[in-house]
């Protein structure tokens, strides 16, 4: 037996955080941060860092990363996780700590004493952890993004990860096909809706880009920095699109990133010819320039909570002739979520006269995805949700017990332990 407690990521989105345990000794998987309504960020349950063997990153979002270097300050478990992972957690947690340096319990010594215990793992190679062996599987999110298969006192936890099984620019779908499991912990962030064909998504958005171009407009795309901006880009590059497009905000950095590292993307071209034939934002001149002549503007951050996008949205908002495209997910209460719903932004709440449409571009599983994905691993006992609201881990509960016939499917809290 082993046993998995779940610290983070227990009927909630994000803060992922998952503890193997066997014998007293732990591999951790994870370790994340969510932000609450003040953006101050909200850490995973506590592990002790001298019982761990290891930790694994699975790919560098903030919700899968953001707490890993409060583990690394006198005891320093070894760290796992890709390259590409690597280099872009390493800008994440820098920014991060710009941006809220004063409500973490970590600084930049701590991010540099983690990644000095890391151990570039390639993907299918296995890796003796103390008394844990382990593999990273592609597991098609975003580049660099991996799944983690444990194998422990006889036992194989396969744990997904945030994980797409769709075909993308960046990344390809996620190859867990054949993979024999006992025990399989799931992202369930949608698992009770399907996303709309992605070819579809893409025609409909370059349709309206152009629309808005050619009737001398410019759009705003406010897109998350880590895999969305660059995917965007990458479409927009695929057409050969004309018209001016500026990139801006950390966007650009990570795009840099996964272009010096172009066996982790699936279609390199796409996002080498972006950065070759595409404008990048290096100043403010550079910003008035952006906004001169009808185009398009790919800026940092998603959800319009800061970064250049916000700058953007100023100027841009009082014309009709623009258009704000969100490409990436609008949490509760954020200005994105709140120009959707209701047209306006910011304290004024000033109105967005701009055209303003919503695109799903999602790089999360669907439930078409998820039972897809399940019927392709090998002895599956036991179904783990993680990573997903209450209401929709049930829904899926149920449909996976249904059609796959599967009994055993557990939704822990926080907190809860799992004996496997
Ligand atoms: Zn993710």
């Amino acid at each position: 037996m082993a046993r998995i407690k779940v610290l983070g990521s227990g009927k909630e989105v994000g803060r992922a955080a998952i503890l193997v345990e066997h014998g007293g000794r732990g591999l951790l998987l994870d370790y994340g941060v969510n932000f609450d309504e003040n953006d101050r960020p909200i850490f995973p349950g506590d592990v002790r860092p001298r019982d761990l063997d290891g930790v694994v990153l699975t790919h560098s979002h903030l919700d899968h990363v953001g707490a890993a270097p409060y583990l690394y300050s006198s005891i320093t478990p070894k760290l796992y996780a890709t390259k590409v992972t690597l280099e872009v957690t390493r800008l994440l947690l820098l920014d991060m700590i710009k941006l809220n340096g004063n409500y973490l319990p970590y600084d930049e010594k701590s991010v540099d004493d983690m990644l000095a215990t890391a151990e570039e793992t390639e993907y299918n190679v296995e890796v003796e952890a103390g008394s844990f062996t382990f593999k990273l599987l592609y597991s098609g999110h975003i580049p660099g993004s991996a799944s983690v298969l444990v194998e422990v006192n006889g036992r194989r936890i396969l744990y997904t990860s945030d994980v797409n099984v769709i075909d993308t620019k960046l990344v390809a779908p996620a190859k867990l096909n054949g993979v024999k499991a006992d025990v399989v912990i799931v992202e369930s962030t949608y698992g009770a809706t399907n996303h709309p064909p992605r070819r579809e998504v893409e025609e409909r958005f370059y349709k309206s880009v152009r629309e808005v171009v050619e009737s001398g407009g410019t759009v705003l795309v406010p897109a998350f920095s880590v895999a969305r901006g660059q995917e965007i880009a990458s479409i927009l590059a695929e057409r050969d699109f004309e018209y001016p497009v500026w990139i801006d905000g950390m966007i650009r950095q990570v795009a840099e990133v996964y272009a010096s590292h172009i066996s982790y993307l699936n279609m390199p071209g796409l996002l080498l010819k972006a950065l070759s034939n595409f404008n990048v934002v290096r100043g403010w001149q550079d910003r008035k320039k952006a906004l001169k002549r009808p185009g398009v503007i790919i800026a940092s951050a998603g959800m319009l909570k800061g970064g250049p996008s916000l700058y953007y949205l100023r100027k841009m908002a009082a014309d009709k002739r623009n258009a704000v495209f969100m490409v990436s997910y609008q949490a509760a209460g954020t200005p994105g979520r709140m120009i959707l719903e209701e047209g306006v932004f910011g304290e004024e709440r000033l109105p967005v006269v701009a055209r303003v449409e919503w695109f799903d571009f999602s790089s999360h599983i669907d439930q078409r995805g998820i039972l897809k994905l399940l019927r392709g691993i090998n002895g599956i006992e036991k179904v783990v949700l993680v990573h997903g609201n209450p209401d929709t881990q049930k829904v899926l509960a149920e449909k996976i017990r249904e059609d796959l016939g599967i009994e055993e499917v557990e939704i822990p809290a926080n907190g809860d332990t799992i004996e496997v």
